[in-house]
């Protein structure tokens, strides 16, 4: 089956074995009904797990090329039972440009339970052995990187984690499945935020795991359970709705995107742009390599290279909006200096890039040239 069929029918052939419904039944039950205390019909408790969450868990297995998918309450919630693989003492690798929620996780939340993180530019894969011992578990990596724009050569990476048995685990929620697909490049574990592009309507918070190992799964189905961050069947639902679209989606969002870069590239009141499709980003080749477009999201920084610049050109914007997150129909626009990174001290942020005249854009899926036109009078004003 095709990517592209596989948004609409993956892993979902006999979901409603009463009736045939197209979309599964919303299981709105917390417990089903036991003939004997140890007989049921696959299910028994919503936390352990549920039809409607199932139908979604085998959409995103079948999206990703994997076997198993594990649904969570959040994407935060996804990276919270990764590290839950580890104890204390274990070691992680990982991104250095890194979602701002998941620096904070790891660095305020893991690090106080004897989790070691090292913080590692990987544009040069090598770089990553210098950091490896015997105590290191896991290579957790994202890619592109949130908000610079950097691209890690997965493949690169995975014969770093396969060398030395660890485990690489790849945060996909920026390229989606449809740009590429990180189990097929030799990584063992995707996260999604399916808050994103999965989702894809602003309507939902939503994370997900997906795995290819039969033993691996059974230990994160053991911690979905045993910690019990899982989504809720209404909120599944809402999430396999959005997946139906996101090859068609996706396609406009790698359309505008690319016309967005490019005329922030010709605009004299911008400084530098960040997107992986330009020819001179630093990165072009992998993502050329291992992605199938380059996506939605572009970052710029202003010309005037001030704090206030920037926060004045994403008040005046019109059509795009001000506010946390990505991967909606609606185009948005953050300055993450001040609102996703600013968990990130400002001088590690700064290391990264992300000065105080950056910018962020979701590019949505609205007409092209009104998006244009509202970069280019929020970039005069
Ligand atoms: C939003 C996001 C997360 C966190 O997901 P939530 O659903 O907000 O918990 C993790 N990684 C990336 C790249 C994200 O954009």
């Amino acid at each position: 089956m095709k990517f592209n069929t596989k948004t609409i029918h993956g892993g979902q052939e006999n979901i409603d074995p009463a009736y045939n419904s197209v979309m599964p039944p919303i299981y709105q039950t917390t417990t089903f009904k036991q003939s004997t205390p140890h007989g049921h019909k696959g299910f028994e408790y919503s936390r352990s797990g549920n039809p409607t969450r199932n139908a979604l868990e085998k959409s995103m297995a079948s999206l990703e090329n994997g076997a198993y998918g594990i649904a969570f309450g959040s994407g935060l919630a996804a990276i919270d039972a990764v590290l839950k693989l580890l104890k204390s003492g274990d070691e992680v690798i990982s991104t250095s440009d890194l979602y701002g929620g998941s620096y904070r996780l790891f660095t305020q939340i893991f690090q106080n339970f004897g989790i070691k993180f090292h913080f590692v530019g990987m544009e040069n894969a090598a770089d990553i052995e210098k950091h490896i011992n015997g105590n290191t578990k896991l290579i957790w990596v994202e890619t592109p990187t949130n908000p610079m724009m950097n691209i890690i050569d997965i493949e690169a990476v995975s014969r770093i984690s396969k060398k030395h048995q660890l485990l690489l685990a790849v945060d996909n929620t920026f390229a989606t499945p449809y740009l590429q697909q990180p189990l097929d490049l030799g990584a063992d574990i995707i996260m999604h935020s399916a808050t994103k592009y999965l989702g894809g309507h602003s309507d939902v918070v939503m994370g997900s795991l997906v795995v290819n190992d039969e033993a691996l799964a059974k230990r994160l189905y053991f911690i979905q359970n045993a910690s019990g961050a899982v989504p809720g069947p209404q909120d599944c639902f809402l999430v396999l709705r959005g997946i139906k679209t996101l090859h068609v989606r996706m396609q406009r969002h790698c359309e505008n995107g690319k016309d967005v870069a490019h005329a922030l590239k010709s605009n004299p009141n911008v400084d530098k742009v960040y997107w992986p499709g330009f020819e001179d980003h630093p990165n072009h080749e992998i993502a050329k390599k291992q992605m199938k477009d380059y996506g939605g999201m572009v970052s710029f920084s202003t010309k005037a290279g001030t704090l206030e610049s920037a926060v004045k050109v994403v008040e005046n914007l019109k059509v795009f909006t001000l506010g946390e997150s990505l991967g909606g129909v609606e185009s948005l626009a953050g300055h993450p200096a001040s609102m996703t990174h600013a968990s990130i001290p400002k001088e590690d942020r700064e290391k990264t890039g992300i000065v105080d005249s950056l910018i962020r854009l979701s590019v949505g899926i609205e007409d092209v040239d009104d998006l244009l036109e509202d970069l280019n009078q929020a970039l005069t004003s």
